[in-house]
Parts: C-alpha cells; structure tokens; sequence
C-alpha cells in the first residue's frame, strides 16, 4: 500500500507577506521539526537558557523570560490578569484593533477600564494620557507599541516616564513590534511585556513570551487572587528559576526559536532593526510613486507593518484577492473599521529588498485592471532609488 501524499499546506509560489504570521526561513522551519525531547530534561533546559539570553537584548531586559504555548492574544490576557481583577481599575490607551481587543479582556475579567481612545491613524495624545493618570490611581496602563491594525508605533519612552513615579504599571503587547523595532524594556519602565513567536521573530505561531519587572512582581506578589490558573505567572516564574516551564511547552517551536534568535544576532540586532526601517520606507516610497498613500497622520511609522490607502474607487478586499489569485502574494486587508479601506503588508522578519520590490511589481501588476492609474514600473523603480 503506496503512503497517502501529504496535502501541501502551501501552493506552489506561494508569498506570505501579511503583517503576522510571516514568512520563516528554512532554517528556522529545520530547527523545529528536530526530534521532540523532554520538556524537563538536561536539553531542553539548556535551550530555554539559551532561548532567554538570546531574546534579553531583543527586549532590552535583563528580567527572566517566560514561555507559554499561545497566540499572541493569550499573552495579552496573560498580562491582564496577572495585574488585575474584578473592580481593579486600569487605563487602556488604544490606538487601533489590538488596543480595542485589550479593552475587551479588561472588561472580560471585570477590571475598570478607563480608555483613552486615539483616533486611528494618528500618534497617541500623550497629554490626555497623563491628564487620565493624574485623576485615578491606576493598576495599570496598558498599550500595544506596534498597532499593526494602523501602523503606529506608541513612544514607549515618553509613556514610561509617565508612570515611573507612580505606582501604576506599564503594561506592553509588542506582538508585532519585537525583532522588528527597538525595544528598551528596563530603560523605558516597561513593566510587563508581552510578545509571541510569529510575527518579526519569524519563527511558526504558537509561543508566547513575557517579561515582568521588579516593580511588577510587587504587585502579582501582593496577595491579590488572581482569575486565573494557567497564566499565572508566579507559576511560570517558580518553574523558569528551575530552567523548566509549568506546563509542557512548545518544545518544537524553542527549537525554531534558536535558530531565528542566531539569524539576528549574527547578522547584528542593530542592522536588523536598520534593515526593517529602510524596508518599510522603501515600500512606502515604491507605494508613493504609484498612488498608494500612507494611512493616517502620524509621524511615528512602523518598521513592520505597512498601511496603504485604498485609492477610490478600489476596494481592499478586492485587491488582497487578485493579488493572491494571480501571485499568490498574500497581503491583508482590515477585519475592523477599516475594513475595504486600507490594505497592510508585513515588513517584518526575513525579507530583503527583492521582497519589496516584488510586492510592488505584483500590485503594479493588480491595480490598473481594477481600475487604479499607474505607470508601470514606478514602484519598483522608486522603491529601488530610494534603497540606493
Ligand atoms: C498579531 C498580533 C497579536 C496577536 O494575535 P494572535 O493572533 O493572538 O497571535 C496581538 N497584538 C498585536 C499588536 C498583533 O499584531
């Protein structure tokens, strides 16, 4: 009897360019298809400690990091819970979905959520922030540093100094944001941050990583209950002291995990954070020169994500499929708001020029059948001036 042939999960020529999961390199796609070990045992112990000082510099902490096997979305929970409960009052800044969606696990655990809403698009107000922080003695602020729905990144730095004085905590999702953007947890009073494996640390979905402060611990060690078991974090640290996880982790995805964590250091994580910069600007010239306009207002753009417009009378849902029907480029639309009015395409994780350039030679290939003026080539040609 012949074996049945494994279903490809990807057609042939296949590009993954959305803004998270991303593309993964072969090598780190080797690194976790190695033989599952013992999650307790000598090996994998010595790959969680190398996992951990391999990703200390990413996050700019010298704070222990703790694993879990989750999305991104259960490490924002995580974060959640681990400070606050039914009545606690928290300030969620929101400048785009993922925001929302902290505001929404607030409310699920039944924290007090002030929210200070930025409209998105724009740099969050900095002064209403502190306006909000200066009337209630908040648990925590919570924000997420790279709104991949938008393409903004929050000034960590000026937020930080808002509550070092204070007791309230800086709670972080840099889901989208770390290994792709600066990250200075210690310097910038980052009190808990949380991350996951899928997006600018180019590995497979499915572990998630947080980082917690000694400002933090006082407050998770301060004898509130928390609404939860799995996440606790007290567990998780007890366990990392032992070089172990409290549950069985992804051990396949650790594996993964150290093959990416040498892709950056060795090529530098300063020439990494360069690289996404310059890439991300070199789209946006390339969408510049064919009549893709960058969303919003803000001035602090993402090195990771990219968010066009979508020129009238086009729609985005249609230009994300033709792209896909016709290259097998897969970028992504808006599930919000935005919805048919802008497009987002990942420049995060293992890409180079050539990507770029062949974004923009796909949509310069899409838009003008449906309808959007362009001169041929100009993208690609701007993309290129500006890179040289
Ligand atoms: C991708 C992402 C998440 C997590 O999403 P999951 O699908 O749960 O992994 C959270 N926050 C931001 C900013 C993201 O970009």
């Amino acid at each position: 009897m012949s074996p049945t042939a494994i279903p490809n999960l990807a057609p042939d020529g296949y590009r993954l360019r959305l803004p998270g999961p991303t593309f993964v390199p072969e090598r780190v796609l080797q690194a976790s298809a190695q033989m599952v070990v013992n999650h307790r045992g000598p090996e994998f112990r010595g790959a969680l400690a190398k996992a951990e000082a391999g990703l200390q510099p990413i996050l700019g902490t010298k704070n222990r990091i703790l694993f879990y096997a989750a999305s991104g979305s259960g490490m924002m929970e995580a974060a959640i819970v681990n400070v606050a409960g039914p009545g606690d009052e928290l300030l969620i800044v929101t400048h785009g979905q993922f925001g929302e969606r902290f505001a929404t696990i607030a409310q699920a655990v039944g924290a007090k959520a002030d929210v200070v809403a930025t409209q998105w698009g724009d740099d969050i107000d900095l002064a209403a922030v502190e306006a909000h922080l200066k009337q209630k003695d908040y648990r925590a602020m919570v924000v997420v540093h790279n709104e991949s729905s938008t393409g903004i990144v929050a000034d960590l730095a000026k937020l930080g100094a808002l509550v070092r004085d204070r007791r309230t905590l800086l709670v972080v999702d840099s889901v989208s944001g770390l290994g792709g953007i600066e990250m200075k947890q210690d310097e910038w009073g980052v009190d808990i941050l949380v991350s996951a494996s899928q997006k600018a640390l180019m590995c497979p979905p499915g572990l998630g990583l947080a980082s917690i402060s000694p400002k933090a611990w006082e407050v998770i060690n301060g004898g509130g209950r928390l609404p939860s078991f799995y996440w606790d974090f007290r567990r998780a640290q007890a366990s990392a002291e032992k070089g172990e996880t409290p549950f069985t982790p992804a051990v396949s995805l650790v594996g993964g995990l150290l093959a990416a964590l040498d892709m950056i250091h060795t090529e530098g994580l300063h020439q990494v954070l360069a690289r996404h910069k310059k890439l991300a600007n070199a789209l946006r010239a390339g969408g510049a020169a064919i009549g893709l306009s960058d969303f919003g207002a803000g001035q602090r753009k993402s090195s990771t994500v990219v968010v066009f417009d979508v020129p009238a009378p086009l729609d985005g849902a249609t230009i994300v499929r033709e792209l896909y029907q016709r290259h097998r480029t897969v970028i992504a639309g808006a599930r919000n708001r935005l919805s048919g009015k802008v497009i987002r395409i990942g420049t995060m994780g293992s890409i180079d020029a050539d990507t770029i350039y062949t974004d923009l030679a796909h949509l310069e290939d899409v838009l003008p059948d449906l309808g959007h003026k362009l001169n041929p080539g100009a993208g690609v040609a701007a993309a290129r001036a500006y890179l040289s």
